[in-house]
């Protein structure tokens, strides 16, 4: 199965890039090079998915989230390539001809519109569109699962032991506690610092209490910028500074924004300066693709 999605494309490499300050020793692992669209995180996550629906016979895979979801992407191209179906319920009735939802299609997903209201409460879709759920594997938004953490915990295999601390961009806090489990698994010593990329720290931290992790792991808030997808002038600049200079795309709503707080807290010397770091990169690159960023980016002279 990692015949098309090759994990040890995965690189690990140093990272210089004089925008991020250079106190520390800083390396990258390179989780969006798994492939160009079911890239990074959201890899590691279908995959024991994938391997579930496959056991249990599934023909179908549905899924949930919003109109520009990487989730949905990636369970839309890696349905495709395993041949299974795949089904999504989408949030929301604007702006459906974007281009995650049109490669989507592409990839052969169905896309079925609801409301924001219909959308919490996700029981009631399924009860009504689906009352057989016959051949069908549902997985949760953002891909959360058991099966999610799973596949994360093989990063932890992948990565040096002599790194101090992992560093990331954090949504629903699975990643997170996919590492921990990794680590605690392995018995291994890294720290994880996870950077919420919107304003749910509080529910982040929650959800590694429960599961014991917070001994490993620490969500860092107050980088939000307002919350989900919110920029500024500053952190543009970084993203398009960072790719300039490093030849690696990243996106303002992921792991752009997680290295913006990075750059922030190793030039304040908030992580002191002989912590071994290794961000990972969790792959969203398509988010770079629109017009909110690049129509910003001119190099007119
Ligand atoms: C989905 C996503 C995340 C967030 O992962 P969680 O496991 O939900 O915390 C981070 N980076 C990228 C690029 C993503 O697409």
């Amino acid at each position: 199965m990692d015949a098309t999605f090759n994990t040890a494309a995965s690189v690990i490499h140093p990272l210089q890039a004089s925008c991020m300050g250079t106190a520390n020793s800083l390396w990258i692992k390179r989780d969006d090079l798994i492939h160009p669209i079911v890239s990074g995180n959201k890899w590691r996550k279908l995959k024991y998915n994938i391997l579930l629906a496959q056991s249990q016979g599934k023909t179908r895979l549905l899924t949930f989230g919003g109109a520009y979801s990487n989730h949905l992407l990636a369970t839309a191209c890696a349905g495709a390539t395993f041949h299974l179906r795949t089904l999504a319920f989408v949030r929301g009735h604007e702006d459906f001809s974007n281009h995650y939802l049109r490669t989507a299609a592409l990839f052969g997903m169905k896309l079925i519109k609801v409301s924001r209201e219909d959308y919490r409460d996700k029981e009631g879709l399924l009860q009504r569109h689906f009352p057989e759920m016959e051949n069908l594997l549902v997985i949760p938004e953002g891909g959360e699962s058991p099966e999610a953490e799973t596949g994360i915990a093989e990063i932890i295999a992948e990565i040096p032991e002599d790194i101090d601390l992992i560093v990331h961009a954090s949504a629903t806090a699975t990643t997170a506690t996919g590492l921990c489990r990794g680590i605690a698994e392995m018995h291994r010593k890294h720290k994880v610092l996870s950077i919420a990329v919107l304003k749910n720290a509080a529910e982040q931290r929650t959800k590694l209490e429960d599961k014991g992790f917070a001994a490993i792991a620490d969500i860092m808030e107050g980088y939000e910028l307002g919350g989900y997808a919110k920029t500024n002038e500053e952190l543009m600049q970084f993203c398009r500074s960072f790719i300039r200079e490093t030849g690696i795309l990243i996106d303002p709503v992921y792991t752009g924004k997680a290295l913006f707080t990075l750059k922030e807290m190793i030039t304040r010397k908030v992580i002191p300066p002989d912590q071994k770091i290794l961000f990972l990169h969790t792959g969203g690159s398509m988010g770079i693709f629109s017009e909110k960023f690049l129509g910003q980016t001119t190099n007119h002279h």
